[in-house]
């Protein structure tokens, strides 16, 4: 089989894995234009500073000894198969990296004869590049479950991110889908690079030269829709997983059918594409709003609204707390508005020394107005020709959303949709606890 083979296969192979994302683009070049596209292989992601960055996304296999249920690679399906030498991928790295097609490695794999040995063949690969090729891009690289400490250890001393995917919510899942996976399996190496990074910050701050231990922190992945737990269970385990790991993020992947298995939904079902970007919505909350998970759900309201944002589904279920004045509002009352971001709640503590706010001011300081209106007063008056009625909120939120959204079907908007949410008393608007 040729480089070129292997590549497409794993190549094609990495592209479920979302810690990391492909543009899922296929464009060939067409004379006259500069330029195609490939739905996997490279993909794409961002540098600690905010840069773009693109990866070659591969797995260094995809035979695995294991039948996890909801995986393409898994033992029992009837597909491709293909495995790069350590020495074949590094040179196909360094190759990519000198004609400028990428700018690191995000290198994954299917377990080959047992953990120890796959992480010994992934621990090759970053070794030749970092020590051979004096490669000093970026390297993201998975670290398998099972494999013995000191592998782990040393794979993290070569790459900048390491990641253990925790795949599925819930104990439970994991012993029906994928068996030979356990929760306690899955959180050992998570622990232990917590505890490395947080270790190897201490001998930094001693000894300014000693080698680095996964500047980039450690991700996970969670398969959202392949099993039967809420929004609320994968919310609280996300806030407990950077409460507990400090991980930099938790990536969701809407479980995309692959196969027909009794425990999996159908074939014919589509990916949860809308109730992925909720989760991620809600995550965003829950690393830089200060939200907690069960502020935005609880086991009497499990489920994110799929025609609010979470922010605003928050809002709309707290009237005792809005509007509120920005004027004099705290930090923490700023960030809570939705409409109302970390960068422009900031500027508007800083520009509150030198003048009032008013609305237009609002706006030159980035705030989205279009939703914060129903939220906010300015002095004490809410925007001009706004009528603040029962039902104006909901309905003005959700003809804005349905315009932003990833349609998973096209919906007819309704003004008096109470599948999540209800008027109590004609006046304040609660969870629906159904
Ligand atoms: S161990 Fe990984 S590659 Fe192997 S079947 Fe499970 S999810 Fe797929």
């Amino acid at each position: 089989m040729t480089t070129l083979e292997k590549l497409t296969i794993l190549a094609d192979a990495a592209k479920y894995d979302a810690s990391c994302t492909s543009s899922g683009v296929n464009r060939t070049a067409r004379p006259g234009q500069m330029g195609s596209a490939q739905a996997a292989g490279i993909c794409h992601s961002f540098s600690a500073d905010g840069r773009c960055i693109s990866l070659l996304k591969v797995l260094l296999t995809n035979h695995c000894i294991y039948d996890c249920k909801y995986c393409v690679n898994r033992a029992s399906n009837q597909r491709p198969r293909a495995a790069f030498s350590p020495d074949e991928l590094a040179r196909l790295t360094m190759e990519f990296y000198r004609r400028n097609y990428i700018e690191g490695l995000f290198l994954s794999s299917g377990v080959i004869k047992n953990p120890d040995y796959t992480c010994e063949q992934m621990l090759e690969v970053l070794t030749l590049l970092r020590r051979r090729y004096r490669f000093g891009g970026y390297i993201h690289c998975k670290a398998i479950p099972g494999a013995d400490n000191s592998l782990i250890t040393q794979m993290g001393l070569l790459a900048d991110r390491l990641s253990v995917n925790i795949e599925l919510p819930s104990q439970a899942s994991l012993k029906q889908l994928a068996p030979a996976k356990t929760k306690e399996r899955i959180l050992a190496p998570m622990r232990l690079i917590t505890r490395s990074i947080a270790q190897n910050r201490q001998e930094l701050a001693c000894y300014r030269h000693s080698p680095v231990f996964a500047p980039g922190g450690q991700s996970t992945q969670m398969i959202v829709g392949a099993s039967p737990e809420s929004d609320y269970q994968i919310l609280s385990l996300t806030q407990g997983l950077y409460d507990k790991y400090h991980l930099k993020r938790v990536f969701f992947s809407a479980y995309i059918p692959v196969q027909e298995d009794s425990l999996l939904p159908s074939v014919e079902t589509k990916p949860p594409l809308l109730r992925e970007h909720r989760l991620y919505q809600a995550d965003w909350l829950l690393r830089f709003y200060g939200f907690r998970a069960e502020e935005l759900l609880g086991s009497q309201n499990p489920t994110l609204s799929p025609n609010l944002d979470p922010k605003c589904a928050w809002a709309l279920c707290h009237p005792e707390l809005f509007p509120v004045e920005v004027n004099t509002a705290t930090y923490s009352q700023l960030l809570r508005v939705p409409g109302i971001g970390v960068t422009s709640a900031r500027r508007i503590l800083t520009a509150r020394w030198q003048t009032t706010l008013d609305f237009s001011s609002l706006k030159k300081l980035g705030v989205v107005l279009k939703r914060a209106q129903y939220f906010l007063t300015c002095s004490g008056h809410l925007t001009p020709g706004l009528r603040l009625s029962r039902g104006t909120a909901l309905r003005g939120l959700t003809a804005l959303e349905s315009g932003l959204l990833p349609q998973e079907a096209p919906q007819q908007l309704s003004l008096f949709d109470s599948a999540n949410f209800f008027w109590e008393d004609g006046l304040t608007w609660r969870a629906n606890p159904q």
